[in-house]
């Protein structure tokens, strides 16, 4: 006959304090840890710790004896809980100090600090999370289970620049199918407005100054220069221009051919025409639809 594994409640080793005034139990751990504490960081705390009105006897009580202890959530886990306890009684932090933690500690209290609304914990883990540098995609796929809608536009921003065949399978399931098409329209239509930009030289938009004297000279440099420098650099096969620096780029080209006011006036049609901001607007709208398709699954 097979044996039956019957579970052993064990004390934190971590977190048993003998002054303390709640047990909890998180998986087959339990722990002794001050109410009040608990009761300041969230409302949910007060609500889950509060003491009945009516006159019980105290082994009727949830979390006052090792024998009735309050039960978590069956999806925290010792170790999140063992973090999250770490995080109010060990770590003094301010928003101003910028120290390293481990992704799994920070993601295990802002797992729960979502969950039972501690907003000192979203912000303590959101805060150091920001400073590790995550990949775009776990920035996306964080941001997506935990409502952390700040991320989004930033890391969207840096996945639309990635070259999607770099991306492993784990980061494609980051992520996500629905955000995956989103970004895989974004930098199609990235592409189009690319080769459209190459294709056709910004027209010489401006009047005339009367300092220059070779006008049509003027015309037939701008258009031999758009060719031969700015589509060239634009439909690169390898090293293809970032578009966000076309703007500079066009400014510090040598206008052969072209009086001084002229290149002048050139440059400020090719700002007001804003046609290399694309991909800001492009990230603003892919952004917008993301954030909308996250808090669909809420
Ligand atoms: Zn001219």
């Amino acid at each position: 006959m097979e044996s039956v594994k019957i579970p052993v409640v064990q004390r934190s080793a971590r977190h048993w304090y003998t002054d303390g005034s709640v047990i909890v139990q998180a998986g087959e751990t339990l722990y002794n840890i001050h109410r009040s504490m608990m009761i300041q960081k969230s409302a949910v705390f007060a609500d889950m710790f509060a003491l009945p009105m009516e006159n019980l006897n105290t082994t009727d009580i949830q979390g006052i004896h090792e024998e009735n202890p309050i039960v978590l959530h069956n999806v925290v886990t010792s170790i999140m809980l063992d973090d999250l306890l770490d995080w109010i009684y060990k770590i003094d932090w301010h928003p101003m100090a910028k120290p390293s933690y481990p992704e799994r500690f920070l993601v295990n209290i802002l797992m729960l600090s979502t969950m039972w609304d501690i907003p000192s914990g979203r912000q303590f883990a959101i805060a150091c999370l920001d400073i590790l540098n995550l990949h775009p995609a776990r920035q996306i796929e964080l941001s997506r289970m935990f409502g952390i809608d700040e991320w989004v536009s930033t890391a969207f921003e840096d996945l639309i620049k990635l070259d999607l065949t770099t991306l492993s399978e784990d980061q494609e399931r980051m992520i996500g199918f629905k955000t995956y098409i989103i970004l895989a329209k974004a930098k199609e239509f990235v592409e189009h407005e690319r080769k459209l930009i190459a294709s056709i030289p910004p027209p010489m938009a401006f009047v005339q100054s009367f300092e220059c004297e070779h006008h049509d000279d003027c015309r037939t440099a701008w258009k031999e220069l758009w060719w031969k420098k700015v589509a060239r650099s634009l439909l690169h096969p390898r090293a293809p221009m970032v578009l966000e620096t076309g703007v500079t780029y066009v400014e510090q080209l040598e206008f052969e051919g072209m009086s001084a006011c002229c290149k002048a006036d050139m440059v400020e049609v090719i700002k007001q025409r804003n046609a290399f901001g694309i991909v800001e607007k492009v990230v603003e709208e892919a952004g917008t639809a993301v954030l909308a398709y996250n808090k669909s699954l809420c």
